[in-house]
């Protein structure tokens, strides 16, 4: 059998080069040798949020020091000393630095057309906080907060925003409004990133969502296993098995993401009974080659983490400098299928502005269709007829 169809991954040398990253800056250093570095408050507390903790890195990010005070001020800032550590600082165009510093693009570049709220989230809430767009499943925001602040981010509009969302009495609406819509069977718990939340009141939330009688599953959005892995402690596995039907959907967008502990954290996940996918956003300059996305599949896959969505990037302002050619993913998704198996292949696919829903983008195969045959161009490029007789 000839191996042409499958592709050498030149990631492998990259990343086998950075699980020694050699050297880490003098910040990062003094984090590691502290005995706290497995403890996910510790973490916490000790995230870089400022300009001037920033400029103690060998890289703030690119731009002036004005520029970067300029998207400080404009959005929230904050990384956790393990994302960080993630970075290899002798890589101008890191992966991991691009979805963490601040960029002055933030602020100055913007395609047209492009809208803090492109997919009006905000005028499909039926109750604050709640987004019902699909008949079946409800989207519900409980917290603004997150361990740290993706700068590709959707929702960076509403980052560190005093919404009443996160109130009890909020998610009371919320559940009333479940409650009298029978037709919702599947909620879906967001944010922000719902573990960053007190275990106590996430229980809560949780419990009251699966009181609802036609609520038959929850799922939970989360980015801790890739930004905080600690994080995921026992406790807090063993709280959310009480949960079940659950499952979660986190957001490795490069291989590089997927460490040691990050797959350590999944897998804690996975035996509480959790099954874990992944959503990836398409990003320029990071992860948009049909080698890295199929690398971070097949790694995905290797933890038992399904790869559920590839998204295109929305055109949220603010992100723009990330934002792909539509072709890309297609393109990509095209180069995936054949080179690797279907179970590391997510469903590419774009949310459309105005509420218009999510629009699954597949390569088509099918290169005409009538009452007698189908034609289909193979993976392989090859042409080959299928019949498709009358009464069938
Ligand atoms: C993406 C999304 C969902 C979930 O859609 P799936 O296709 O089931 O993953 C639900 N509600 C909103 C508002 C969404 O954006
Ligand atoms: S964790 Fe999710 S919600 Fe929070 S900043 Fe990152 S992408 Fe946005």
């Amino acid at each position: 059998m000839s191996n042409s169809a499958s592709p050498v991954c030149p990631l492998d040398s990259q990343t086998s080069k950075n699980r020694e990253l050699g050297a880490a800056p003098a910040l990062v250093q003094a984090f590691q040798n502290s005995g706290n570095w497995k403890d996910w408050k510790w973490q916490i507390r000790n995230r870089i949020t400022s300009l001037d903790a920033l400029s103690r890195l060998p890289n703030p990010g690119p731009g002036t020091r004005e520029g970067l005070a300029n998207v400080l001020r404009r959005y929230r800032y904050a990384v956790t000393p393990y994302y960080l550590s993630l970075i290899d600082w002798t890589d101008p165009a890191d992966p991991i630095m691009k979805q963490c510093l601040p960029d002055t693009r933030e602020v100055t570049f913007r395609l047209p057309g492009s809208e803090d709220d492109p997919l009006k989230e905000n005028e499909h809430m039926p109750v604050p906080g709640l987004i019902h767009r699909y008949r079946d499943r409800a989207l519900a925001m409980v917290t603004t907060t997150c361990a740290v602040y993706c700068r590709h981010c959707n929702r960076k509009r509403q980052w560190g925003l005093r919404h009443a969302w996160a109130h009890s009495r909020s998610v009371a609406r919320m559940v009333d409004y479940i409650q009298k819509t029978s037709c919702i069977r599947e909620v879906i718990i967001s944010g922000g990133d719902p573990l960053t939340m007190h275990p106590d009141k996430l229980e809560g939330i949780l419990a009251a969502f699966q009181a609802v009688p036609h609520v038959e599953v929850i799922r939970l959005g989360t980015r801790i296993p890739v930004v905080l892995p600690m994080r995921v402690t026992d406790d807090l596995c063993g709280m959310l098995a009480r949960h079940r039907p659950l499952w979660i959907n986190t957001h490795f967008n490069h291989p590089r993401e997927i460490t040691a502990e990050a797959a350590a954290a999944c897998d804690r996940l996975l035996r509480a009974g959790i099954p874990v996918s992944n959503q990836c956003v398409l990003l320029k300059g990071i992860n948009d080659s049909a080698e890295t996305i199929c690398y971070l599949c097949r790694r995905l896959q290797s933890i038992m983490v399904r790869p559920y969505y590839l998204f295109h990037c929305d055109s949220v302002r603010g992100t723009d400098h990330f934002r792909t050619d539509l072709r890309k993913g297609i393109e990509i998704t095209r180069s995936l299928w054949g080179t690797t198996g279907g179970l590391s292949i997510p469903n590419f696919v774009v949310d459309l502005p105005e509420g218009g829903g999510k629009a699954p983008l597949m390569p088509s195969y099918l290169l005409d269709i009538d009452g007698e045959e189908a034609i289909f161009r193979t993976f392989e490029g090859k042409i080959v007829r299928y019949p498709c007789p009358e009464g069938a």
